[in-house]
């Protein structure tokens, strides 16, 4: 571990070294239900990658040259970051999905004398990864399902309520009730809002009709029961957004499942993919893939070819673009994206709609003390996804507690691996190494890379169950 460049301003120290001082900790209205016993002081790992190695070089297609540099558990492991000073300091984290639980958790890990408080208005969390799944009837919603028990165990304080927004003071986190709760740090996760204004006629009443099963729960489940209430020969319509937004192979994986579905289901069936973009992620290997399993069954209209959806007609089940008309008898809108509408209401997104951050702390441009991480953040190459979520949150608690206790964060080398099923045996993969460069996260050259076009069924085998194991190590790692 190299020290970071970055030297807490001097008004950041004053913040840090005073805040208890300048903005005690108070609580004003009742509203949690702590638990508080000690937590272990164990070791904090990084989420496993069990495929390592498995990957060609992006640039080339030669052997594998992924650096894996698990940064996240190389900053954890440094002793002054267990000794930082932060026994009096709070720091608030809002939102409790892959990036905020997992930033609570690891702040309680690595100082935990320190006052950590989640607040999350749901009491059982639902993930999106492998919610495809859940579609195309290959796994129940219970899997995705977890809740905050062992957060409190560990001494966090759990608050389900919603946050409404910072008080005047700019200290002190609002919430749905009036309670504030003030902080010398805040960690906001709000995650996603769908950008109902940014596509006509798609609005949450339209999409009770055709829904977008972009966050998971009612709408995974919709969808499903809707596949499987369609007819023999009916067609399927999906609209993707342009980038950004969250998880970008999430559409072409549950393409393929849906895919999958209809080829045992429904076998008359047609699955038409209308793409506001003509490059997507894994292109290549998701093209071979359909070719391969699913011939003649997916139609997937890029934008050059009228792929972009400029508005809906909920009521006719029709997706309309600058060409033509798209009707389908299942419908699935994934609208464009925006940060969680408690950043705005904070003051840290800007005018691209989401939230510019520092890649060494991940602490917003816009407001000092207050760190934005997982979806909702923008730092450059780093794409949206839990797996991503989980690493930014673990360099932004290292960060924290580095500066809460006068101490330089370390600069960071988080990586991201996506695997997506193209059945319920076979998966492909991308991942990528990132450094800061120029204010942002960039590319390590050289690492990363996605699965080999042409490999053989067992290859992609070996990838599915690797995707298996890394998403129970996640929400392990993250709830516990
Ligand atoms: C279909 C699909 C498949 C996916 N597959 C994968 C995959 O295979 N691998 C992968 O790595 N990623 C995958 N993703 C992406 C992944 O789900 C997201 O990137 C990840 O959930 C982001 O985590 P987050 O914590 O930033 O946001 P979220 O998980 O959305 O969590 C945000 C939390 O904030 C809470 N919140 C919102 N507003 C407030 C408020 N005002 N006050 C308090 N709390 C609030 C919400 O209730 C929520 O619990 C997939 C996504 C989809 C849609």
């Amino acid at each position: 571990m190299t020290p970071g460049p970055l030297r807490p301003s001097p008004r950041a120290k004053q913040r840090d070294a005073g805040g208890s001082r300048d903005f005690p900790i108070r609580r004003e209205a009742a509203g949690s239900d702590t638990r508080r016993p000690t937590l272990g002081d164990g070791p904090f790992s990084a989420p496993m990658d069990p495929r390592e190695g498995l990957h060609r070089s992006r640039e080339h297609g030669g052997v594998a040259r992924r650096h894996v540099l698990g940064v996240a558990a190389v900053a954890l492991a440094a002793p002054w970051v267990r000794r930082a000073a932060a026994a009096e300091a709070r720091v608030v984290v809002a939102g409790g999905g892959f990036a905020g639980a997992t930033a609570a958790r690891t702040l309680k890990r690595l100082a935990p004398a320190l006052q950590v408080t989640l607040v999350e208005p749901e009491a059982v969390y639902t993930a999106c990864p492998f919610s495809n799944a859940v579609i195309a009837g290959l796994r129940d919603m219970e899997g995705q399902r977890f809740g905050y028990t062992a957060l409190r165990r560990e001494g966090i304080e759990v608050v389900h309520r919603a946050a409404r927004g910072l008080d005047g003071t700019m200290r002190a986190l609002e919430l749905d009730d009036g309670t504030r709760l003030s902080f010398q740090r805040l960690v906001l996760a709000p995650g996603i809002d769908l950008g109902f204004d940014a596509l006509p006629g798609y609005d949450p009443a339209a999409a009770e009709i055709l829904p977008h099963a972009w966050r998971a729960g009612a709408q995974t489940l919709l969808l499903r029961r809707q596949l499987e209430a369609m007819d023999e020969g009916g067609t399927v319509v999906m609209s993707v957004p342009a980038n950004p937004f969250r998880c970008p192979p999430g559409p072409y994986e549950r393409a393929s499942l849906i895919a999958h579905f209809l080829k045992l289901r429904k076998p008359r069936a047609k699955l038409l993919i209308l793409d506001a973009k003509d490059i997507f992620s894994k292109q290549r290997l998701f093209q071979q893939e359909w070719a391969r399993l699913y011939p003649g069954l997916i139609e997937w209209v890029g934008l050059s070819k009228g792929g972009k959806v400029t508005s809906v007609d909920a009521g006719a089940r029709t997706l309309v673009t600058e060409f033509g008309r798209h009707q389908g008898q299942v419908v699935n809108v994934i609208p464009p994206q925006r940060a969680g509408l408690l950043a705005e209401r904070c003051g840290v997104a800007d005018r691209s709609l989401w939230c510019p951050v520092d890649p060494l702390t991940f602490e917003s441009r816009r407001v000092p003390g207050v760190h934005v991480v997982g979806d909702a953040a923008i730092m450059g190459a780093m794409p949206k996804s839990a797996f991503a979520a989980n690493a930014q949150a673990k360099i932004a608690a290292a960060a924290i507690v580095a500066l809460l206790s006068g101490r330089p964060p370390a600069e960071p080398r988080p990586l991201n691996t996506c695997y997506s099923l193209t059945a319920p045996d076979r998966a492909i993969s991308i991942a990528g190494v990132y450094r800061p460069l120029g204010g942002q996260l960039a590319d390590v050259p050289g690492a990363g890379g996605v699965s080999p076009l042409d490999a053989d069924d067992s290859f992609r085998a070996q990838e599915a169950v690797y995707a298996d194991a890394w998403f129970r190590t996640i929400a392990h790692e993250t709830f516990g």
